[in-house]
């Protein structure tokens, strides 16, 4: 199995040691060349999300990576990758409560970024996911997804809020299951 990651900023080596550690091949998404690689599953790592939303832009890799998704290939995506998927920001702390620029926008949640505090929003807990117990769940400066619509499936909460999900192609998390897995 080829996983290519999305390697432009943020935590893609924590994603390619993860999915190697699965047995999966990766290789690192960093240019519009790199996509003529053929890959089986594509994976948005955590970081900045306005940053990497950004550099996919600058460097040409935004429009290919969207029809990729749209044409359904296989998505994996935690944090900074979730909400580049969302389709709604809810973000307090912009002028009219969204934020200005969609990413991607094909994921049917809301999310609001830096949900648990900017500084001091990093913590682990311990949940079910997707029917599996005991589950180590890492926030980094995690964001929550607010509201979910029809369709999407939720494979793991915390204090009742969805923490992942699952949709079509797409499976995203709000923690970093990369880091839990070795
Ligand atoms: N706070 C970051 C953002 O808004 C996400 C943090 C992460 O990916 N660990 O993009």
């Amino acid at each position: 199995m080829q996983v290519g990651v999305l390697a432009v900023q943020g935590a893609f080596a924590e994603m390619e040691a993860y999915w190697r550690a699965l047995g999966a091949e990766t290789f690192e998404i960093r240019q519009r060349s790199d996509l003529d690689r053929g890959m089986d599953l594509l994976a948005l790592p955590g970081g900045e999300s306005t940053v990497q939303g950004k550099l996919m832009k600058d460097l040409g890799l935004f429009d290919p990576l969207r029809a990729k998704i749209d044409g359904g290939l296989p998505v994996f995506a935690t944090c900074a990758g979730l909400i580049l998927l969302a389709e709604r920001i809810d973000d307090p702390g912009s002028r009219d409560g969204t934020r200005p620029e969609k990413w991607f926008g094909v994921l049917p949640v809301t999310v609001r970024r830096n949900a648990y505090g900017r500084q001091l929003g990093s913590f682990t807990t311990v949940g079910t996911w997707d029917g599996i117990p005991d589950t180590k769940m890492t926030f980094i400066r995690a964001p929550a997804i607010t509201a979910v619509s029809d369709g999407v499936e939720v494979l793991s909460t915390f204090e009742g809020q969805p923490t992942s999900v699952r949709c079509r192609n797409i499976t995203a998390f709000t923690w970093h299951p990369e880091l839990s897995v070795r």
